[in-house]
């Protein structure tokens, strides 16, 4: 087995006055439920970054989307589009409102949901889309939106690798009829689990707090609209999310730095990066990942025996046993691609110069010995 792992893959960043918070709502404020001042100052920071009307703090990222697409009237027979190269959690929630996931190939550029494929997908079924900005890199939504509103879909942003990148100035999150976030440990901002969805539209916040709530009309009673879930964040999560989105602007400076590094060390090896054009993003570095055309699994063990952990890309759902039904005789030769070809490096903010100077160093060294 290899070396202890020195430098993990992720690490979340909790030196700011995340524990002073935790223990003010346990000894001062006296909640740890789902009330308190940190809900409300954690929904405030989201509306402030992510500039939506609406905001309804929840469980985790996956609720975050279940929530998206019960409001949006997702159910029974419909159609929702949605990358094939993503985190599972993706197709998972359009199966929990017992819809159908499309699956679309993903742009080998930008990892991102492959455009010219959409017209393809749609039929008289097709309810909505997920639009998620793979590893931090913003959706084309100069194309999305209009092509959402002529087809009348309704379009859920999956920002949850993605806070504070932004398209043509814009936050994502800004972009969908709701947007959605996840905080779980290894994400830009964390809450240890924990998720949000944001809106412009009061009768899809509405529907969102009733269903978040177990179905009840109002908080305390007993009356129940439809048969909810309880997917609320609780004060304590509230209290870290708080701590950390004061740091929000210091962990994007962090996060540029982090990738001007590794694209700066890296610099002449035989190693590709998702690409963008500058002019229209500004990505997220969200877990800095590479596609290496030599031996992966090679490169990954030799790394881990120096103390560095790497991660496999996401597996596309079209492999994977829950969702290869909604894939039949479909192929997703971009997102096989970069799954075979792609590795995630450590990307904490934690991380120093000198730290990913000595990865990038015996990644190189690695793959000129191969
Ligand atoms: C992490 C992630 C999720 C799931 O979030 P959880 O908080 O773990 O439920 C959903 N979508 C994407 C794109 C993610 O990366």
């Amino acid at each position: 087995m290899a070396n202890k792992i020195k430098i993990p893959v992720a690490e979340p960043d909790l030196s700011g006055k995340e524990a002073e918070y935790v223990l003010d709502a346990i000894e001062n404020e006296r909640r740890i439920s789902s009330s308190g001042k940190y809900i409300e100052r954690f929904e405030n920071f989201g509306k402030k970054f992510f500039k939506k009307e609406y905001v309804v703090s929840c469980s985790n990222g996956t609720a975050a989307l279940h929530l998206a697409l019960q409001s949006s009237g997702v159910g029974t027979g419909d159609e929702v589009i949605v990358p094939v190269f993503t985190f599972a959690s993706v197709a998972a929630s359009v199966l929990h409102c017992h819809a159908k996931p499309v699956f679309v190939d993903v742009n080998s550029e930008n990892w991102n949901l492959n455009i010219e494929e959409l017209d393809k997908k749609i039929t008289h079924k097709t309810k909505a889309m997920i639009a998620v900005d793979s590893y931090g890199m913003p959706c084309d939504y100069d194309f999305l939106v209009p092509w959402c509103k002529k087809n009348k879909l309704f379009l859920i942003e999956d920002a949850a690798e993605a806070h504070g990148a932004r398209y043509r100035s814009r936050p994502v999150g800004n972009f969908g009829d709701i947007s959605c976030f996840s905080f779980y440990g290894n994400k830009i901002i964390t809450t240890g689990e924990g998720g949000m969805c944001l809106t412009d539209n009061e009768l899809l916040y509405q529907k969102m707090m009733i269903f978040k709530n177990h179905g009840r009309c109002a908080r305390g009673v007993y009356d129940h609209e439809v048969a909810g879930c309880n997917y609320r964040l609780t004060n304590v999560q509230a209290a870290i999310g708080c701590a950390q989105f004061e740091r929000f602007e210091e962990f994007l400076t962090k996060r540029q730095k982090l990738s001007g590094w590794y694209r700066q060390f890296l610099a002449g090896a035989p190693i590709t990066f998702q690409s963008y054009d500058e002019n229209e993003m500004t990505p997220v570095c969200w877990l800095f990942s590479i596609l290496v055309k030599g031996d992966l699994q090679k490169l990954s063990e030799q790394l881990a025996s120096h103390g560095i952990e790497t991660r496999l890309l996401f597996k596309p759902l079209h492999k994977q046993k829950p969702f290869q039904i909604f894939a039949k005789n479909q192929s997703f030769p971009n997102a096989d691609y970069i799954y075979e070809h792609g590795l995630s490096l450590p990307s904490s903010v934690k991380l120093t110069e000198k730290q990913v100077k000595f990865i990038c160093e015996n990644i190189k060294r690695i793959l000129t010995n191969e």
